[in-house]
């Protein structure tokens, strides 16, 4: 099928559009209405529709693909490998549904999750979505204080976690950080369900509170549990975006909407067929775990892999070791997660059997040039860079090799996916800019099925985040982007990461990019810091790759400022270039460059809830303390 048509057709007839691709979906009781557009901002998708997320993801495929494999779980840290066919999913998910029922959670009751991945957090968010239980799924490893904002933030009932998680072969007990967590809460859950993979032990219990999964297990295998049927709008889960340009924001997404998005998506987007497998390599703690680590396959009727590790252990060949073995289709994983690859010699790109592996999506951060054709050159396989945020929950930019593939252009996430009507316009007139012209991406509403419905509990932050920045009404991504002749679309950052070099602005990236075609570069991060005679000037922070440490940081930086004032002349020249061991990152992988910012300017790093590594910051710290 042709992607102009598809896309155009989405937009002129939303409705019928929208109510054909809701047939691949199963419904217990047919929408009365596709859309009710009568509250903008907010809208509703298959109003009066009744359907379940865990029964499309799993009980529909029982009769076709009950032997074929769900859900392959694969970690390199304890080095257990699940195979978990859809036969046995269905087993699993009733019994910890019927587990979590006899603690007494049921519609509506909102659950936490908090654990590494593991089968264990996929039977739990199926389980809850099962009996229409919201679950909250918090990454693992985020420190005691973000858990008990998250668990205040959606007050649940009951709270899964694992004993604990590993990295790099490091044991990171979970339950001390949930009891301090609980502590804290002032809504902590009546229970505490823990799976105890035997990592800690000095594993703790609170009598009364907490309880052991294999305890109840044991009580209930075999139990069958009722689907219960939702109205399309209920909520089905709450994710928090990942907290870069300050407080997360917690997305409440609904059930058929986003059901049908999943289906959807996996087809035209990812070009997966029922049978064939995806491997992504996402945390199930993050939007792209959510939709493509677990709802997405799972409704697809494929195989989904699910993995728990460095990318770089037992060598940084496993993900194509992972690849070869499954017959991977589609693979998926971030910009930040192929420049940890970079760092290390592009031979391990060779040493496996790809013929199965037909793309690489990476989505989550602006995909530099370089990282892409290193990728590109090292597995040979279209690349396929997509953007979207917590927020859509599927892709809005997207090159769709489900419908027909067009040409890739390097920096470029492609072409709007369908459903979403996409401007870019001036961020001060509002007015439509001129294809190669800079300005903030919009959407025009209604958004399309499988986008937030509100912000938990908080419409009022929904309509003031996104859709109050402009005259009309229209949804602000926050990020700055060019589109150019033939409807490619270029994101040039956040709209708070511009640069105002004495009244020129500059995107962060832009520098970025440039920066980043030194061939000794891994990674760079550009941050506009206060000077008394330009306004703001570019500072760069670089990381290196391996072998090039040898270089003298002089020798870099003076190259790097050559190649950024070639590039994009005089008035991007970073004014200072500090070379460090790493770059201080959300857990989700994403630069902080607030946080940097502010360190530059001597100013508090703010809100650190989601920082990855502290030990980062403090790079960064040192190597200002140390100049340049
Ligand atoms: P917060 O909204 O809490 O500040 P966040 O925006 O980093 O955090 P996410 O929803 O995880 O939270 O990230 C979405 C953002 O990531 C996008 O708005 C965009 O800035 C960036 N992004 C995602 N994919 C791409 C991509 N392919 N190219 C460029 N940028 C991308
Ligand atoms: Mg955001």
């Amino acid at each position: 099928m042709r992607y102009e048509e598809f896309h155009r057709r989405s937009i002129e007839q939303p409705e019928a559009f929208w109510a054909e691709q809701a047939r691949a979906i199963h419904w217990h009781r047919a929408p009365d209405a596709i859309l009710d557009d009568s509250r903008p901002p907010f809208r509703r998708w298959f109003v009066g529709g009744e359907t379940n997320l865990c029964y499309n993801a799993v009980d529909r495929h029982l009769e076709a693909r009950a032997e074929q494999l769900a859900l392959v779980t694969l970690s390199t840290e304890t080095g257990l490998t699940r195979e978990i066919s859809y036969r046995e999913l269905h087993r699993e998910v009733n019994t910890f549904a019927a587990v979590i029922q006899s603690l007494g959670v049921g519609r509506g009751d909102r659950v936490v999750i908090y654990m590494p991945n593991m089968a264990e957090a996929v039977f739990a968010m199926l389980a809850c979505a099962r009996i229409g239980a919201v679950h909250s799924v918090v990454f693992g490893g985020f420190a005691s204080h973000n858990l008990a904002l998250r668990i205040d933030d959606a007050e649940p009932k009951l709270l899964i976690c694992a004993d604990a998680g590993m990295r790099g072969g490091k044991v990171i007990p979970y339950k001390p950080l949930v009891d301090a967590a609980c502590a804290e809460a002032s809504s902590p859950p009546a229970h505490v369900l823990i799976v105890n993979r035997g990592l800690d032990a000095d594993l703790s219990r609170v009598e009364g509170r907490d309880v052991d999964y294999a305890t109840l297990r044991t009580q209930h295998e075999g139990a069958e549990v009722d689907v219960a049927w939702l109205e399309s709008n209920e909520p089905s889960y709450l994710l928090y975006t990942s907290g870069t340009t300050g407080k997360p924001k917690g997305v409440q997404r609904d059930v058929g909407g986003y059901a049908v998005a999943m289906a959807m998506s996996m087809w035209a987007i990812y070009d997966i067929q029922p049978g064939q497998v995806m491997f992504s390599t996402s945390d199930v703690g993050w939007a792209v775990g959510h939709s493509y680590n677990v709802y997405g396959p799972l409704i697809a009727g494929a195989t989904s892999i699910l993995y728990e590790g460095l990318p770089t252990n037992p060598d940084p060949a496993i993900w194509w070791q992972i690849c070869e073995r499954y017959g991977v289709r589609t693979m998926f994983s971030s910009p930040t997660a192929i420049r940890v690859l970079k760092k290390q010699d592009a031979a391990y790109l060779k040493q496996h059997d790809l013929s199965a592996l037909k793309y690489l999506f990476l989505a989550g951060e602006p995909l530099d040039e370089p990282t892409a054709q290193w990728i590109t050159d090292g597995i040979g396989k279209t690349i396929v860079d997509n953007y979207w945020q917590t927020e859509t929950g599927w892709p809005v930019l997207s090159l769709m090799p489900g419908l027909d593939l067009k040409p890739v252009k390097f920096g470029s996430p492609g072409l709007p996916t369908p459903g979403y009507n996409l401007r870019v316009i001036n961020d001060v007139t509002g007015e439509d800019v001129a294809p190669g012209e800079k300005g903030v991406l919009v959407i025009v509403p209604p958004l399309p099925p499988g986008c937030m419905t509100t912000i938990w509990r908080d419409d009022a932050r929904y309509v003031s985040s996104y859709f109050s920045h402009f005259k009309e009404l229209l949804y602000s991504s926050l990020d700055w982007a060019i589109r150019d002749a033939d409807g490619y679309t270029f994101i040039l950052g956040r709209t708070d990461d511009v640069i105002n070099v004495a009244g020129h602005r500059l995107g962060t990236r832009e520098i970025e990019e440039s920066v980043s075609t030194h061939p000794s570069v891994a990674e760079a991060a550009v941050v506009g810091v206060h000077d008394e005679i330009k306004g703001q000037v570019p500072v760069v922070f670089a990381t290196l790759k391996q072998g090039a440490e040898g270089m003298s940081a002089v020798e870099v930086a003076a190259a790097m400022q050559k190649r950024v004032v070639e590039q994009l002349g005089a008035v991007a020249r970073p004014s200072r270039i500090y070379v460090v061991n790493a770059l201080p990152k959300t857990r989700s992988g994403k630069l902080l460059r607030r946080s940097i910012q502010a360190l530059a300017e001597a100013r508090d790093p703010g809100d650190l809830s989601t920082l990855d590594d502290p030990g980062a910051l403090e790079e960064v710290r040192r190597a200002l303390g140390r100049g340049a």
